[in-house]
């Protein structure tokens, strides 16, 4: 499948996209784990987006415009990806638009996962992410925390709170989201992808996305 996935930071898009990965060879492509990678690498990258992302700001478009432009046309997004955390700006979702119509390929949905707001404060603050940027699986104290204290099931390394989740940056981050991001929801409605999903278990969630998708014209 070739999807977007809109909603706030913590509204559960890494979660799905992992889960959905498994579904039909698609590709999650997080622009957020992208740039964790690059700045725990210390690349040039990783150098211009730290502040940005520490201090819960959005990265400049450029950037993200150039990572986008080449991880689209590698070649594992022949069988479909989930774009999670991407675009988040009207001007990238124009661009976005214009690169793939260049690359001729065509969305299925654009899906928005639509939580309440006292939701997603509890899910970020509790939410842990294993360090290893090859990994970064998520896990939630409350809901689904690790088999070992501080150490991911998958790989091993040691999990921990992200630095853009404190109470500071997790708030600049909502009020960034409700700016610049929020807006996307009518665009994408008035390409005719958008689809809102409401709160719901991974699973429901994950159902609604599979039905809407197989609903897409081929
Ligand atoms: P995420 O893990 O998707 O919440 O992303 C973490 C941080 O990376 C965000 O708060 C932004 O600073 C940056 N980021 C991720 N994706 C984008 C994007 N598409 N445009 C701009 N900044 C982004």
């Amino acid at each position: 499948m070739k999807i977007i996935l809109l909603g706030a930071p913590g509204a559960g898009k890494g979660t799905v996209a992992k889960r959905l990965t498994e579904f039909d060879g698609s590709v999650q492509i997080s622009t957020g784990d992208i740039l964790r990678g690059a700045v725990q690498a210390g690349s040039e990258l990783g150098q211009q987006a730290n502040a940005f992302m520490k201090a819960g700001n959005l990265v400049p478009d450029e950037l993200i415009m150039g990572i986008m432009g080449d991880r689209l046309q590698e070649p594992d997004c022949k069988n479909g990806f989930l774009l999670d955390g991407f675009p988040r700006t009207i001007p990238q979702a124009e661009a976005l638009k214009t690169l793939l119509s260049e690359l001729g390929i065509e969305l299925d949905k654009a899906i928005n996962l639509d939580v309440p707001r006292d939701v997603i404060l509890d899910r970020l603050t509790t939410r842990r992410t294993c360090e290893n940027s090859s990994c970064q699986a998520i896990y939630n104290i409350k809901s689904s925390p690790t088999k070992v204290d501080g150490i991911c099931d998958k790989c091993g390394s040691k999990v921990i709170q992200r630095e853009d989740e404190t109470e500071q940056a997790i708030s600049q981050r909502l009020a960034t989201y409700q700016e610049k991001t929020a807006p996307l929801a009518n665009f994408y409605e008035s390409e005719g992808l958008l689809v809102n999903i409401g709160a719901g278990s991974t699973d429901e969630v994950l159902a609604a996305i599979c039905e809407a998708v197989a609903a897409a014209p081929a």
